[in-house]
């Protein structure tokens, strides 16, 4: 795998097959972990709290040490070299930055620290950086006088100078309130463009991996479940945990099983029945299931619909602007439709309810994806 390493980018980082365990291995905090990561790509890592997202990160950061597996560089093994062996620079959750040390000073840190570059070099790479976080004019004020937007620009800007092969950041906003969040995730976006250089961001929010990845690696149980463009992970979850994870609402579930009827298949559910289409009976190979979980997203639900598959009971209506997700109660089972107002009949408690067939998924009793 090395002779690969020697075509790779100078930046491309791989990890492959890492294992990370604590507690004398009872606590499996990474398991089978392979990712490649381009020079100039924003890669999320997404998933529930405790799911591995951190320990891969700090394993890439050196932070860690993975108990098998192994991390490249551009071409060299990296695995057990110390963190500032590794020419990534991470960007904590908690800023941390040196309360007696002027705005200038902590971003010019790590340059005093590892390099012998000139006063005047230096100085001119922390105004470039500051310039490009807009935060120029505050370069001599201290870190208790700025705004925690700015303090985080300040920590960003410390890794900045450093012009690493990549920036590791976790969860680098969480402390932030929503609007400025926002205006930090696009502001992030715009730099990684500028800089060219590969950004690792770790996350919980689905709707910040979305808006900052190209490459999205969605977690779950110390194991990497998907990797995809966001819209990949949405239109085509591989698995029913990321069909439930990624969306909000979430992905409708029902139990069902499919059916032979000689011709075709029929999924059969507590209180509906409808062929797989042609193309899907196509894609189908698996025979007669028991124990299917159908998945439907909120949106191909559709309400006083022409041709009806079940009727169900409205209970809340939630609006959200031009779209409503509207609660619904179908035989015992809450589904969730999210459909244009115009679609929501007015005064009525019950709806007619159809799927848009061809926008279904099957997953099996292990949850893999049969369609
Ligand atoms: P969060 O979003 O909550 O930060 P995460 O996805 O980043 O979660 P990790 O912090 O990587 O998850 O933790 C993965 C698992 O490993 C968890 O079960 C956690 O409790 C455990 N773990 C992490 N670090 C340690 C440690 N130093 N000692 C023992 N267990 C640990």
């Amino acid at each position: 795998d090395i002779g690969d390493s020697v075509d790779a980018g100078k930046g491309t980082i791989r990890m492959e097959n890492i294992r990370k365990t604590f507690d004398n291995g009872e606590i499996v905090a990474c398991a089978d972990i392979n990712l490649e990561i381009n020079p100039t790509d924003f890669v999320v890592l997404l998933g529930p709290s405790g799911c591995g997202k951190t320990t891969t990160l700090r394993c890439l950061s050196g932070l860690d040490v993975p108990d098998s597996g192994h991390i490249y560089i551009g071409d060299e093994e990296m695995t057990y070299e110390k963190p500032k062996d590794r020419d990534l620079a991470f960007v904590f959750q908690s800023i941390a930055l040196f309360p007696h040390m002027s705005v200038r000073k902590n971003i010019a840190f790590g340059l005093d620290m590892t390099t012998d570059m000139s006063k005047d070099e230096k100085n001119e790479r922390v105004r470039e950086v500051a310039e490009m976080l807009g935060i120029e004019s505050m370069l001599d004020r201290s870190p208790d006088e700025l705004s925690g937007g700015q303090q985080q620009r300040v920590s960003l800007g410390r890794a900045m100078v450093m012009e690493p092969a990549a920036f590791l950041l976790d969860e680098p906003f969480s402390a932030l309130d929503a609007k400025l969040r926002d205006q930090m995730r696009v502001e992030v976006k715009q730099l990684q463009r500028e800089l060219e250089t590969a950004m690792i961001f770790v996350t919980h929010d689905q709707e910040e991996a979305m808006t900052l990845g190209d490459k999205i690696v969605v977690m779950d149980d110390a194991r990497i479940q998907q990797i995809g463009s966001p819209y990949e992970i949405y239109n085509e979850p591989t698995n029913q945990f990321v069909a439930s994870f990624i969306g909000s609402p979430s992905t409708n579930m029902l139990p069902v099983e499919v059916v032979s009827t000689g011709e075709g298949y029929d999924v059969v559910g507590d209180f509906f029945r409808f062929p797989l289409s042609d193309e899907q009976v196509d894609r189908y190979q698996g025979g007669e299931q028991g124990n299917v979980q159908l998945g439907v997203r909120p949106e191909y639900l559709q309400l006083d619909a022409d041709e009806k598959l079940f009727d169900a009971d409205v209970s809340v209506i939630e609006p959200h602007g031009a779209r409503d997700a509207v609660h619904l109660t179908a035989d015992d089972y809450d589904l969730t439709a999210v459909t244009p107002q115009e679609k929501i009949p007015g005064g009525t408690e019950s709806v007619s309810v159809d799927f848009e067939i061809d926008q279904i998924w099957l997953f099996d009793g292990d949850g893999q994806r049969l369609l």
